[in-house]
């Protein structure tokens, strides 16, 4: 079986319970195609292995669809470089046969390795070109490539998920629940969940049959016109990408149960309707977008402003609330970071946001004319004191988190993590970012001050 498992072996193949099966399946049916040879005396190459990329000359006694054979042991073909692999195999197939051929297009197939997968069709027509029969085992030969795709995919997003929530900053330890890592099959099965949940809640406030547009991360449910939700929907992955890297997230994993639902609305009464239809909620004033969470789901609801970059970034905001929910864990940031995290991020995932020009004077004003920080430190959600006067909540948790990160972007990261994995907030401040909330407090008074 030495064939696939040797270059799958990085990948924690463990991992997942469906290898096993997948790896029986292939074995048997390359077996069917196997081909061999033997020398005497050997015959010596030179090849390329894959662990050090170091050249090693061996001699070799004997070959087959597991590998090369000699006094050094065996070498599996997933073993060799790509480039090595090919030419050895060569070197020791018979050309006329087609089954060699389909072998060899099956091995560079299977090859995690852009090369592999364009030469191996160059293989295959080689194949068929000395037997027309081979066809369909050509084909069965294709899908399982594709099948090993998916899997070496699977496997690496899964461990880039794992990997997210390890590596806690030192001394701390989970309280929290992590969210569980879903494979790709219960991903599917969680993306057709949330169509079937987001058509019945847009059910509720009135809209039949609504249809998304989906693209990798989103499932966008629009009223607005087509040629408008499609150069919106264009957008939206390459922001999801932004923001995660901006998080610090590793090339564009999905962190959401399926995919998140976002509802776009053509005016502030179609948003408050659904609000109060489907999610039971009585909206204030000057609300123009939220993000609900339920359990592990996300639903961004909205309504298009009328300015481009306002309605931006109230897409961006609403979202980081839905990434941040779905990040490590569900343990959310106090208010005043949940709030003033999701708008650094707003100003920063696009060019020409007016997030930092809408909220910095503002939030210069209120501590210039004596406004309390702390106060705004202490708002929550759940008490109602939340965003204050003015929503001015916004526009200091903003400069708070601005001013976290412009200072230390390590530490910040680390008070996240260690937020999520359960520890008080107040407490990773001081161990994970290195002041306490009061010294926070007074550096930021103090900072803007005399500084814009
Ligand atoms: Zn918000």
């Amino acid at each position: 079986m030495s064939i696939i498992h040797t270059h799958l072996k990085p990948l924690l193949i463990a991992q997942i319970r469906t290898f096993a099966a997948v790896l029986a399946v292939f074995f048997l049916v390359t077996q069917a195609i196997g081909q061999e040879g033997s020398a005497s005396p050997g015959i010596r190459v030179a090849i390329r292995l894959m662990d050090d990329g170091r050249v090693t000359q061996v001699v070799v006694d004997k070959w087959d669809r597991v590998g090369i054979h000699g006094d050094f042991g065996t070498h599996s073909w997933g073993a060799l470089e790509y480039l090595s692999m090919k030419r050895t195999f060569q070197k020791f197939m018979d050309r006329s046969s087609g089954a060699s051929w389909l072998l060899l297009g099956e091995l560079q197939l299977e090859r995690d390795d852009p090369r592999g997968d364009k030469e191996s069709e160059a293989s295959f027509l080689q194949a068929l070109r000395r037997d027309p029969a081979l066809e369909s085992q050509i084909d069965a030969a294709r899908g399982r490539g594709s099948e090993v795709d998916r899997l070496r995919e699977e496997a690496a997003r899964i461990e880039a998920a794992e990997q997210l929530r390890e590596g806690l900053p030192a001394g701390v330890t989970w309280t929290a629940r992590p969210w569980p890592v879903l494979d790709d099959a219960q991903q599917a099965q969680a993306v057709i969940e949330m169509r079937e949940d987001s058509q019945a809640l847009l059910e509720e406030a009135g809209f039949e049959n609504a249809q998304p547009v989906e693209t990798r991360y989103f499932l966008v449910y629009s009223a607005l016109p087509a040629r408008e939700t499609a150069s919106l929907v264009r957008q939206l992955d390459g922001m999801y990408l932004k923001v995660t890297e901006l998080l610090g997230i590793p090339g564009g994993l999905n962190l959401f149960w399926g995919k998140a639902s976002i509802f776009i609305c053509r005016t502030s009464e179609e948003f408050r309707l659904i609000e109060a239809q489907a999610f039971k909620n009585m909206v204030t004033p000057g609300v123009i977008g939220l993000c609900h969470q339920r359990g592990p789901k996300v639903f961004v609801n909205t309504f298009r402003a009328q300015d481009d970059l306002q309605f931006a970034s109230t897409l961006v905001h609403e979202t980081v609330h839905g990434i941040m929910h779905r990040f490590i864990s569900p343990v959310r940031l106090p208010t005043w970071a949940d709030e003033g995290f999701a708008e650094y991020v707003a100003g920063r995932s696009f060019r020409g946001s007016p997030v930092d020009s809408n909220r910095r004077p503002q939030g210069l004003d209120f501590i210039r004319s004596g406004g309390d920080v702390s106060s705004v430190v202490d708002m929550s959600y759940q008490d109602g004191s939340w965003p204050g006067e003015q929503a001015v909540g916004y526009a200091v948790g903003y400069l708070l988190c601005t001013t976290m990160i412009r200072e230390n972007p390590g530490g910040f990261a680390d008070w996240v993590r260690a937020v999520k994995a359960g520890k008080d907030w107040k407490s990773a401040l001081e161990d994970e970012y290195g002041v306490s909330s009061d010294r926070l407090v007074s550096f930021v008074r103090q900072w803007h001050l005399t500084n814009d």
